[in-house]
């Protein structure tokens, strides 16, 4: 069995919205007074009931509160149970050192709640581009339906967005792994926001024009007097132009990560993480092009989040297709030369260019590092394949 989740944006009235916002609250409410009950009154609670206070103990004093106060019990009962839940997941995460210790949910972050399937009606598709189900407490509820779900729905998520409201469907179905011949491939993910394949091929996230719009807004906001009505309405802008930005972005991960789970069986990364604590492999551990993340104009966390994000995507797809991801460590690979191995700062001519100064080997920098990422991962033994065929063979392919 394999999980999956969908999300289609909901189109309702006011009245309904609203609903949503203060149902987002009641249950942001429930899950901080629960996380506070925890934090400072377990030994109270422990005096008094002799045991501690554990998920059935907070779903009882829910069923109680809810009797007593009218707008707390107007929300679906079930997704305050489902903060609870969230609770003691969290308390048990950190229980066993897995995570930290529980923050408090905080309005415009944590705008959403949760339904389990048992409690919500059966999707019903209107015509090709509309579907509805119905909620408890708020009845029917419209969504632009983009692609079907085939599979036994789990829970629902209702969660705020910039763009507007969205529902997520969790969902299982079968599937049987097939497998998989196609050919590997190394990718060099830069730290501009382009991707390289060992192929030759290069490819951008086309988000360029909208990050220096929204750099844009974020001036205007911080030039407008502190705290207006106009200084709001420009972080607003801001806001909204960073999620269609987001939006692109995350299509693009989508699309050219499907694109790379069709066509190749192993996929060669480095790893992230190795590259992070290098403080930029590219910049200041092999010195050439030092400032680049900031001429790349995107915020160097949004970036690292789009590429571990591309990372994921790709593993799941890959993996569905019966291929794999193999991850190697990044240093060196921009310096050193694919065609005859020498190593040498100086065989990076400047960002962009990378010519072997032992063997006049020229390319692009960045397919030269994603050929050697691809050797890295898939080589038997150094000095065999790097004279050997497993470039020529990915040009040809
Ligand atoms: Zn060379």
């Amino acid at each position: 069995m394999r999980n999956r989740a969908h999300k289609y944006r909901i189109y309702a009235d006011q009245q309904t919205v609203d609903f949503f916002a203060r149902c987002c609250g009641v249950v942001r409410l429930v899950y901080n007074i629960a996380l506070e009950q925890r934090s400072s009154f377990w030994r109270q609670f422990k005096r008094a009931e002799g045991r501690n206070i554990s998920y059935p103990s907070q779903a009882r004093e829910l069923t109680a509160i809810r009797a007593e106060v009218p707008w707390i019990a107007e929300c679906p009962i079930d997704a305050q149970q489902q903060a609870l839940r969230d609770l003691n997941q969290a308390f048990g995460n950190f229980f066993a050192g897995r995570a930290g210790y529980p923050k408090p949910r905080r309005k415009f972050v944590n705008d959403a709640f949760r339904i389990p399937s048992s409690r919500i009606g059966p999707i019903e598709v209107l015509n090709g581009k509309w579907a509805r189900v119905r909620l408890p407490k708020i009845g029917d509820v419209k969504f632009r339906y983009t692609r079907p779900i085939r599979g036994k729905v789990g829970n629902i998520t209702v969660v705020r967005e910039a763009n507007g409201w969205h529902i997520i469907f969790s969902y299982e179905f079968e599937h049987e792994t097939p497998a998989n011949d196609n050919p590997s491939v190394g990718i060099d993910r830069g730290i501009v926001n382009n991707v390289a394949l060992s192929t030759g091929e290069m490819s951008s996230m086309p988000t360029s024009d909208l990050d220096e719009l929204h750099k844009q807004w974020q001036r205007v906001a911080s030039r407008r007097k502190s705290r207006s009505k106009r200084q709001a309405k420009a972080k607003r802008h801001a806001a909204r132009i960073a999620a269609r930005a987001a939006r692109k972005r995350l299509h693009w991960q989508h699309v050219t990560t499907t694109r790379f789970a069709r066509r190749f069986g192993t996929a060669v990364l480095e790893d992230l993480k190795i590259r992070n604590m290098s403080a930029s492999a590219r910049g200041t551990a092999e010195d050439p092009g030092r400032d680049v993340a900031q001429k790349a104009g995107l915020n160097r966390s949004i970036l690292a989040a789009a590429w571990f994000r591309f990372e994921t995507l790709l593993t799941y797809k890959l993996d569905f297709l019966g291929g794999t991801v193999v991850k190697v460590d990044p240093r060196y690979t921009s310096v050193t030369c694919s065609e005859c191995g020498s190593r040498d700062k100086g065989n990076r001519e400047n960002q962009a260019k990378f010519l072997c100064l032992s063997c006049g080997h020229a390319d692009h920098a960045d397919v030269n590092a994603a050929v050697n990422i691809l050797l890295a991962g898939t080589r038997p033994s150094a000095a065999s394949e790097r004279s050997g065929g497993s470039r020529v063979l990915e040009r040809a392919a």
